[in-house]
């Protein structure tokens, strides 16, 4: 039996702080927008105000291709508060074409096409006009 699972899950405002703007700011414009290193040249996940891999706080942001894959996902079936009332819901590992891995909900999908290493494009959903939407991802369709 294919389940479907669709866009339009609950979306909890997201705290903002001025380290992060860049990319809330990116996401209200519709576009992905990573942290990259000017020490190790690397993009990182998730966005914050120095890279964990060497502590640089000399941050670049630059939109993202907004493509990846399913690095690994879940089905959930069991879950409480705002969530309860739309399940079942997908929790994916998605792998950006730029490197880093990120975790999101992916939407507008059904289970048939769902599969580790199946493509998916980036995508946003808000929860309200006035607050930045959450980043999601969705499968690539011709
Ligand atoms: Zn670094």
């Amino acid at each position: 039996m294919t389940e479907r699972f669709p866009a339009g899950l609950p979306t909890p405002a997201p705290d903002i702080d001025p380290q992060t703007l860049p990319y809330w700011e990116g996401a209200r414009a519709g576009r992905l927008v990573l942290p990259w290193c000017g020490s190790c040249a690397q993009p990182f996940w998730y966005p914050r105000g120095f890279c964990p891999r060497c502590g640089s706080e000399d941050l670049h942001w630059r939109e993202a291709s907004g493509t990846g894959q399913v690095y690994s996902y879940t089905v959930v079936r069991r879950a409480g508060g705002v969530w309860a009332a739309v399940l079942p819901f997908v929790l994916g590992l998605v792998q950006l074409k730029e490197g880093p891995i990120v975790q999101g909900n992916i939407i507008d999908t059904d289970s048939d096409e769902l599969a580790v290493g199946q493509p998916v494009l980036a995508m946003f959903e808000n929860a309200a006009p006035d607050e930045p939407p959450v980043l999601r991802f969705g499968p690539v369709r011709p």
